[in-house]
């Protein structure tokens, strides 16, 4: 089977272990955050077209070496067929698997949910529930309203809410100067996951290869702006899991 897959990193460094993984990032993607750090896998390209036969091999080579395999993106979601081959290749080598996901497709995380094949889902929750959602994710088309994403988004949440003492579940909020800071938002976010069982990052937005070029020379926000923002909504919801990913 083929797949497009932007990148893979053999063994790379990640923010959510000391251990090396291996990194595989997917093209493609149904969001469109103007921030978003990887821009060039947003679409599926010619150049992005690879064999998993070499990608499976490449896990093998690396057994030993890695602590298992990060799938990330674009969104690797919209590749169900791939994924799930990868996966189940990484549980047959006894690799750990974390997925990174927009959360947009319930249908393909209940999959892999259900057959077991995700050790940790990092989500990111971009933005509450509400107008906001469309303008930091630009994810509607004329296909899709913002609000059959958001419904889909929800979702995925109630999957995780079913599997979260069998999984992993971190959430991550990106803070965008401008776009996504308000602790107004971040409440309203909270009350979204309150009855799930998982951590929440809160991540600053990185300047530099973003997107939208405007958004290039944004600086990115104070570690004392991260640690304010953090402890006034510890202070209203208590019980957040709630940390800063820097
Ligand atoms: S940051 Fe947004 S646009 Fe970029 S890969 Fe993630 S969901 Fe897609």
């Amino acid at each position: 089977m083929q797949a497009f897959i932007g990148e893979l990193i053999p063994a790379g460094t990640v923010d959510f272990s000391n251990e090396l993984y291996m990194k595989i990032y997917f093209s493609g993607c149904d969001f469109k955050c103007p921030y978003c750090n990887t821009p060039d896998f947003l679409e599926t390209k010619f150049e992005h077209v690879i064999d998993l036969k070499e990608v499976k091999r490449d896990m093998e080579n690396q057994r030993g070496t890695v602590e298992g395999i990060f799938l990330t993106g674009g969104e690797p979601c919209f590749q169900k067929q791939a994924l799930l081959e990868l996966l189940r290749k990484a549980k047959e080598l006894k690799l750990k698997t974390v997925l990174d996901t927009n959360g947009s497709k319930p249908g393909v995380i209940e999959a892999l949910l259900k057959n077991e094949l995700i050790d940790t889902i990092i989500m990111d929750l971009k933005a509450p529930f509400n107008e906001t959602f469309e303008k930091v994710t630009k994810s509607a088309t004329f296909f899709k309203q913002s609000q059959n994403i958001i419904e889909d988004t929800k979702q995925t949440l109630q999957a995780l809410k079913a599997y979260d003492e069998k999984v992993e579940v971190i959430f991550r909020t990106t803070i965008v100067p401008g776009l996504i800071f308000r602790k107004e938002d971040f409440l309203k976010i909270s009350k979204e996951i309150e009855d799930v069982n998982a951590a929440w990052e809160l991540q600053p937005f990185r300047s530099g290869m973003v997107a939208d070029k405007k958004m290039q020379n944004i600086n990115s926000p104070t570690d004392s702006f991260l640690e304010n923002l953090r402890d006034s909504i510890k202070k209203e919801i208590p019980s957040t899991n709630i940390r800063i990913n820097r």
